[in-house]
């Protein structure tokens, strides 16, 4: 599961990809991210590990984490291949979500492509790359079919959809307000993997004097709110450079200067648990002396597949799963207490794993 960071040069997309690294998992651990430098990989905040760690007096914990990619260099003009525009198009065609971040900060010292700022025209700028992108493919793929379209009724019904997803993308609008009820219709428009298809975060990148009333004071934050509202997305307020800073400090310092900016949570943290809702994902828990751990699963996801997820035996040889609610442990104290009263649950093959869970599994070998 991949985010990719898209937005105009200059808005803060690699000081933003910076501190998310810098404030994220120990990159040791997962070593496909050294390879490729514009891929991080983020550890999800999770207050629930600490005081799980805690009880259990865990040697080690263990986040999820999700991987975020800075694509950087996307400008007017990139799906006619200006720049190295048509390679940063086909690396957001890779990314399950997008956290497209705009500028809402004014510095004459920071040269804005166009100019001025104004986010809105900014986020069309982008738009419309990504929705010519989409009209190209949709177009080859007509001229593939349409060739097979006459006698075959599933090709015919296939190149009447392109032909009517295209007029709503050449009216300015994204894929993703393209409506249908039709499921085979729904299963083709997935398969052609639109870019603006995708789920989208807006990162409104605001400077520092903005971030206590979360934004509501800068017209540039409120315009990307409306817009956003429309689109039906989320916006997040970020400073970026704050963040960057923040993502210097340990613990202990983070949270004082947090208090200092009269904020509970950095925005960075807000931004990646709303990336991780934004894919659908939830955590379930294991907790034990050597470690406690956050394990990533998409939500409906099955207790046996859930096992899985920590190894394939575990899935194959399924047997159950012993199931305590987070917040039941914690309130229990030990896991014999939450037994005790009836709080741990046996579940089997058809059990859907819950967020929060803590889990237990019993498998053959
Ligand atoms: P990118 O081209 O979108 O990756 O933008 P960068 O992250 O490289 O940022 C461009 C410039 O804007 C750099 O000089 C940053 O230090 C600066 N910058 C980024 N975020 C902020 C911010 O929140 N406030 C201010 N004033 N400057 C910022």
């Amino acid at each position: 599961m991949k985010l990719g960071i898209v937005g105009l040069p200059n808005v803060g997309k690699s000081t933003l990809f910076n501190s998310l690294t810098k404030a994220g998992a120990e990159s040791a651990n997962y070593p496909f991210c050294t390879i490729d430098p514009n891929v991080g990989v983020v550890a999800v905040p999770d207050d629930r590990l600490n005081k799980l760690a805690a009880l259990y007096n865990s040697a080690k914990i263990t986040p999820a984490v999700i991987e975020f990619v800075d694509i950087a260099g996307l400008v007017k003009g990139a799906s006619k291949g200006e720049g190295l525009g048509n390679q940063f198009l086909a690396n957001i065609r890779e990314v399950d979500a997008i956290v497209h971040v705009v500028r809402c900060f004014e510095d004459s010292n920071i040269v804005h492509v166009d100019g001025s700022i104004d986010p809105i025209r900014d986020i069309e700028t982008i738009n419309l790359e990504l929705i010519f992108s989409d009209i190209e493919i949709l177009e080859r793929r007509l001229a593939k079919q349409s060739k097979a379209a006459f006698n075959n009724k599933d090709i015919a019904k296939e190149c009447d959809l392109i032909k009517r997803v295209k007029a709503h993308l050449e009216e300015g609008k994204l894929a993703k307000s393209f409506e249908t009820d039709d499921e085979d219709e729904q299963a083709m428009l997935k398969s052609y993997n639109l870019l603006t298809a995708k789920p989208v975060i807006f990162a409104a990148n605001v400077k520092e004097d903005d971030l206590a009333d979360d934004g509501a004071g800068n017209k540039f934050v409120q315009s990307v709110r409306d817009y956003a509202a429309k689109e039906n997305c989320e916006v997040f307020v970020i400073c970026a450079q704050i963040e960057q800073e923040i993502s210097e400090l340990d613990d202990d310092e983070k949270k004082m200067f947090l208090e200092d900016l009269g904020l509970s949570e950095s925005g960075l943290d807000k931004l990646i648990a709303a990336s991780y809702r934004l894919l659908g994902l939830i955590s379930y828990l294991t907790a034990g002396e050597t470690e406690t751990r956050a394990w990533t699963i998409v939500n409906g996801t099955k207790a046996p597949q859930a096992a899985g997820k920590i190894h394939s035996d575990f899935e194959r040889g399924f047997i159950r799963a012993e199931v305590v609610n987070y917040q039941d442990l914690l309130d229990c104290k030990t896991y014999a207490g939450a037994k005790e009263k009836g709080l741990v649950r046996l579940e089997g093959k058809d059990y859907v794993v819950k967020d929060g869970d803590v889990i237990l599994f019993r498998f053959n070998v």
